[in-house]
């Protein structure tokens, strides 16, 4: 199977799923949208009433708002994948339970797998929670961290912001330098850059979930 055949299973396995009581009170499930060669990822956390509505993820404000963040440093939500780490909406949009995040972990696990992104934006505390655990958000948004040869980027939720207008200017800082961490990824080795210079000795992907000082 290939990526592009990967990410169809995926999508029409979490259409009909049932793994969690999520389920119950969907409208439709949100299997994520973007290139299957996509080199950024952005996981966010669970759909909410518009991505119900639609399928579809972030197409409400906070979706808007990622869409002129990235608009900022020169992307289109087209060139990036966007998923979360629920895909069926959380009644009220409480925050996702434990055991709704395990059900549904294999299908984002599928989808990374498939992309193979040299760089993954976390959007809240779930998503990062899924590679930097036991980290404080506050502490570390904006700076990214090799995981098993991955850049992780955390950054606050679109959303958070919204809601609390002190964040707003964290998050497009953070935004802002995030074609920084990108030229970093693109220098580490990653397969999808295999002509890249190679990584400074003090920046090598080897080097677990080690917090760098790029910014
Ligand atoms: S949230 Fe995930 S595990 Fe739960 S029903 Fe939806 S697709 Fe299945």
């Amino acid at each position: 199977m290939n990526s592009l055949e990967t990410l169809a299973d995926v999508a029409s396995q979490v259409r009909v799923c049932e793994k969690c009581t999520l389920h119950f009170s969907r409208k439709n499930a949100v299997p994520g949208e973007g290139p299957s060669d996509a080199e950024i990822m952005f996981i966010g956390e669970g759909p909410g009433f518009y991505e119900n509505e639609q399928g579809r993820p972030f197409v409400g404000q906070a979706g808007k708002f990622l869409e002129e963040l990235l608009a900022e440093i020169g992307m289109k939500r087209e060139q990036v994948f966007i998923a979360n780490v629920v895909k069926c909406r959380p009644p009220g949009n409480r925050d996702p339970l434990p055991e709704e995040l395990a059900a549904c972990n294999g299908y984002l696990d599928r989808q990374i797998e498939a992309i193979n992104p040299c760089i993954v934006v976390t959007l809240g505390r779930f998503s990062m929670a899924k590679f930097l655990p036991n980290t404080r958000i506050s502490e570390i948004h904006g700076h990214p961290v090799w995981v098993n040869q991955r850049l992780i980027v955390p950054m606050f939720h679109p959303a958070a912001a919204l809601h609390q207008p002190s964040l707003k200017a964290t998050v497009i800082a953070d935004f802002k330098r995030l074609p920084e961490a990108i030229e970093m990824a693109r220098r580490g080795g990653h397969k999808k850059i295999e002509d890249s210079p190679a990584v400074p000795e003090e920046q090598t992907p080897d080097e677990p979930a080690e917090q760098l000082s790029l910014f």
